[in-house]
């Protein structure tokens, strides 16, 4: 179903040791090659941006079957909403440019000097046209410590829990690039035993380690789309900051779920790694008790292994602090199930929507992917490197969170998603 590259072979381009970025890797971005100038696609390989929309422009990509201009745009759309062989031809394509010993783009100095970009002097947009956002619930343990913390032990997993991948519509107009500041949300909370709410800035802003996938093409409404199909309908995944303030979250969310906790902002970083990278990081995903209607039954439940960490800078520390590390193959849920039960109701997903994964917690304190649980909700505040503490984000920290695959001496990786917390805005009155 999905070509595999040879990842031992090398690029002409210097990619340096542990760089997330190897030949084999190939994720899509939107960038400018200098502030100011206009967005357009690129691949980045070791600390370059390789410029699609020049490579495109001198017919090198012409076997690949792209309409005129696919990569000049300053959305990945056009190209993710191609059919998966259009766009697997052009991964091809642009991997056989790249390699050591093919002249093209080598022994072209004037369009390498234009094409190939040092990563340090590119600004970074958001990839994709979002069209709309869903965020899922699909980690056991996340759910189990969350329920826990506010139900008990005994009625920790809600009743559908195991039998559907939960979920909420989000806001796709907050989502944002890594990089950009996330102002302090405001809103109404219930302090423990007063009577009633007040309104001001969130006090428990927290975080969420997620990862996200973007769909490729368009179901139409009324059509939905097999388990066992969906993975066509996947372009490729990034790594997700999904913000929250706890303290909203509790007071308004009964009965319809999520708000305004979840709307200021949801950070993702900004290379989109395809399906087709990730394969030979591809492992099985646990097995499920009870097993799913059948709908929801897969031939075969993958996943992939993706070693995530979430990083803590906070303004007076000596330095960031590690604060958790997961994985992505915990979840219990599959993206492929993920879609097939968004879909199930004939819902139409299109080309640049967001599903994102939920909070992504493992089996240990080290690996929880909320600020809710590693300080479980306050109680055990984490230490700063020189000093001080936290319980939820201050004003003027940063969160950075990287994904990265290893297996058989290759390694790639996602970069990063990174935002810093600046002071609450109040609403005038
Ligand atoms: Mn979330």
């Amino acid at each position: 179903m999905h070509a595999i590259l040879d990842p031992a072979v090398k690029s002409f381009v210097p990619v340096p040791d542990g760089s997330h970025f190897p030949l084999y890797n190939l994720p899509y971005g939107i960038f400018s090659p200098a502030a100011g100038e206009s967005p357009r696609a690129g691949v980045r390989i070791g600390d370059h941006v390789l410029d699609l929309s020049l490579v495109e422009d001198a017919g090198l990509l012409d076997g690949a079957g792209l309409p005129r201009g696919t990569f000049s745009q300053p959305w990945l759309n056009r190209f993710m909403e191609l059919p998966a062989e259009n766009r697997r031809l052009a991964r091809i394509l642009i991997h056989g440019l790249l390699r050591q010993e093919e002249p093209t783009l080598r022994d072209n100095a004037g369009l390498r000097r234009r094409a190939l970009v040092p990563v340090d002097e590119v600004v970074m947009h958001l990839p994709v046209m979002i069209r709309d956002y869903t965020d899922f619930y699909s980690s056991r343990e996340h759910a189990t410590n969350v329920g826990i913390m506010f139900r008990g032990k005994e009625n920790a997993l809600m009743p559908n829990w195991l039998h559907l991948p939960v979920g909420y519509h989000g806001r796709a107009s907050s989502v944002v690039v890594s990089g950009t500041d996330i102002v302090r949300p405001c809103g109404q909370t219930i302090a423990p035993d007063a009577e009633a709410p007040s309104f001001g800035p969130s006090r428990l802003l927290d975080i969420e380690l997620e990862m996200g996938f973007l769909v490729a093409g368009e179901n139409a409404l009324g059509a939905p789309v097999p388990v066992d199909e969906a993975w066509d309908r996947i372009f490729g995944m990034v790594v997700v900051n999904d913000w929250s303030a706890r303290d909203i979250q509790k007071w308004e969310y009964q009965p319809l779920g999520p708000f305004n906790a979840k709307n200021f902002a949801t950070s993702i970083s900004p290379w989109i790694v395809t399906i087709d990278a990730l394969m030979p990081f591809a492992c099985a995903a646990p097995a499920q008790d009870p097993e799913p209607l059948p709908y929801l039954r897969e031939k075969e439940r993958r996943t992939f292994d993706i070693a995530l960490t979430v990083d803590l800078e906070a303004p007076e520390a000596d330095g960031p602090v590690t604060i958790c590390e997961s994985n992505f193959r915990y979840l219990y849920w599959t993206m492929a199930q993920q879609l097939a039960h968004h879909t199930c109701t004939g819902c139409n997903l299109g080309t640049g929507d967001l599903l994102a994964s939920g909070t992504i917690s493992g089996p240990d304190k080290g690996s929880f992917g909320s600020l809710l649980e590693i300080t479980w909700r306050g109680s055990e505040p984490i230490a700063l490197p020189g000093g001080g503490q936290r319980k939820f984000l201050a004003d003027g920290d940063r969160v950075t969170m990287s994904g990265v695959c290893a297996k058989d001496g290759l390694r790639l990786g996602f970069g990063e998603v990174t935002g810093r917390i600046l002071p609450a805005v109040e609403p005038g009155q």
